[in-house]
């Protein structure tokens, strides 16, 4: 940054870079660390619900990480991290071979449940992405891939035919690709329709109080009839409140996510709430 100031110019770190600084090199060490410690990266897994028929046929899988300094450490105070540093690859292989684990393990147990994993921009730009994630689905030793992608618009942006073709590739091997947060990116509905999605996701910035706010509601009434039009289905996330989840059901949404019906959580609650509030959840009227 000093260096871009000129030559002749010099600048003393500012007591902010400082800590910047700092908290990269703390989280460059720790995540490495995490990774190869056993137990210190999980998958929560958060249900999402057919709005038809209240069933659970498939979740998100979200990062936490519990480090033993600091705790739990949210997705979002280090994946921006791991995303400058290059290091969502190495992370991103292991929450694709976790998620693959999970799936195999539930249908073990009879339960048809797939699982849609998060990738990041700098995640695509990787050479032996859709490698990684074939061999992945092979060594899962399922006959049919159980994992989902979920994509943001800023995978899409910087290299629209490369994306076009990581998008091809992970549908040929039996992923449903997901349009995440859509409606806060800078992609334009041409490009939209040009992508092969399967999926787009609502961003919960337009789902909160919905049913309270008039220019919310055309916003998310525009959006799934352009998805309807590209015969996408839609999920609506951060769903968090019964007027909400009306207002979306009337306005066609397929699929339901939010701390209304279940908040991500651990393999075994995930199970647990399944059995339990899962098999009885009423969806609106
Ligand atoms: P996302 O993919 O958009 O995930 C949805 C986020 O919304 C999650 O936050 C989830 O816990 C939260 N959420 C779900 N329902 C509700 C609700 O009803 N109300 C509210 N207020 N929030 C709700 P989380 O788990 O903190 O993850 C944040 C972001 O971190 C994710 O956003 C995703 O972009 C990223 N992320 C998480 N796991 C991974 C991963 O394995 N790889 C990559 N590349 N990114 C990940
Ligand atoms: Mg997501
Ligand atoms: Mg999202
Ligand atoms: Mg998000």
């Amino acid at each position: 940054v000093a260096k871009d100031a000129g030559k002749r110019t010099y600048r003393v770190f500012s007591p902010e870079m400082d800590n910047k600084v700092a908290e990269y090199i703390w989280l460059d060490v720790n995540l490495r660390k995490a990774l190869e410690a056993d137990g210190q990266l999980k998958l929560y897994y958060q249900p999402k619900l057919c709005v038809k028929t209240g069933e659970v046929h498939s979740v998100e899988a979200l990062l936490r990480w519990d480090s033993p300094d600091r705790g739990r450490i949210p997705p979002l105070d280090f994946i921006s991290y791991a995303e400058e540093s290059g290091f969502i690859v190495p992370l991103g292989r292991w929450v694709m071979r976790e998620a693959a684990k999970q799936a195999a393990a539930w249908k073990a147990q009879k339960l048809d449940i797939r699982i849609a994993i998060n990738l990041s921009a700098r995640q695509l730009t990787s050479s032996t992405l859709i490698q990684d994630f074939s061999d992945v689905i092979r060594q899962s030793g399922q006959s049919q891939c159980l994992l989902d992608i979920e994509l943001t618009e800023s995978c899409l942006i910087d290299d629209e035919i490369s994306a076009h073709a990581i998008i091809r590739q992970f549908r040929e091997l039996g992923a449903k690709v997901q349009l995440d947060d859509f409606g806060t990116g800078y992609s334009s509905l041409s490009q939209l329709a040009r992508l092969p999605l399967d999926v787009i996701k609502l961003d919960q910035s337009f789902i909160s109080s919905i049913d309270q706010n008039a220019t919310s509601q055309t916003l998310v009434r525009a959006m799934i009839a352009v998805a309807k039009q590209l015969n996408l289905e839609v999920v609506a996330e951060g769903v968090e409140a019964e007027g909400e989840a009306e207002f979306l059901k009337d306005a066609g949404v397929d699929y339901f996510q939010g701390y209304l019906y279940g908040r991500p959580m651990p393999v075994k609650e995930f199970e647990e709430w399944l059995n339990n509030k899962g098999k009885r959840l009423r969806l609106v009227a």
